[in-house]
């Protein structure tokens, strides 16, 4: 028993990439105010968005996959952002070895895990107040966001669980 509790530790640890664990159900949010724009940086364990971290292999799989990618782009309908900044979706970059998405083209791991990263970039008159996060209503497997702030002057740490998706984003 001893031996599989520790296999079962090396497993886990194995799954960390970048320096963030592999969990399923979570992910990572990095949020960044600036006095004109908003990036917010997601970082999540594909089984939270597909249910299956390779590449699909049948129509059923390709097609959750494209309906996937296509709600990550629309990052207007995503985030609901505090209207008096008057933000604009500036840039949606995915990155995905699984998926194929991305510049990098990096090789997909064969640990049998597999994530995606995405940046989502608005533009905006001010610095939002709030934003407000559609990630839980959209895909049903994520549960938790391990949610960085950070403003030019502070920086702060939360985790939202579902099925909450406000963020205040103290100025
Ligand atoms: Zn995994």
């Amino acid at each position: 028993m001893k031996r599989l509790v520790l296999a079962l530790a090396l497993l886990t640890a194995s799954t960390a990439w970048a320096g963030k664990v592999h969990v399923h159900g979570a992910a990572t949010l990095d949020v960044a105010v600036e006095a004109a724009g908003l990036t917010l940086s997601l970082d999540t364990p594909l089984d939270g968005l597909l249910g299956f971290e390779r590449a699909p292999r049948t129509d059923a799989e390709r097609r959750a996959a494209e309906q996937a990618i296509a709600t990550l782009r629309a990052a207007d309908t995503l985030f609901t952002i505090d209207p008096a900044a008057q933000c604009r979706v500036a840039s949606v970059e995915l990155v995905s070895a699984a998926l194929k998405l991305g510049p990098a083209a990096a090789p997909a791991k064969d640990d049998g895990h597999g994530d995606l990263e995405a940046e989502f970039t608005f533009s905006c008159q001010a610095a939002p107040a709030f934003v407000e996060v559609g990630l839980f209503k959209a895909f049903p497997r994520m549960g938790r966001l391990d949610v960085q702030t950070a403003t030019p002057k502070v920086q702060r740490k939360l985790v939202l669980k579902r099925p909450a998706q406000r963020i205040e984003l103290a100025r």
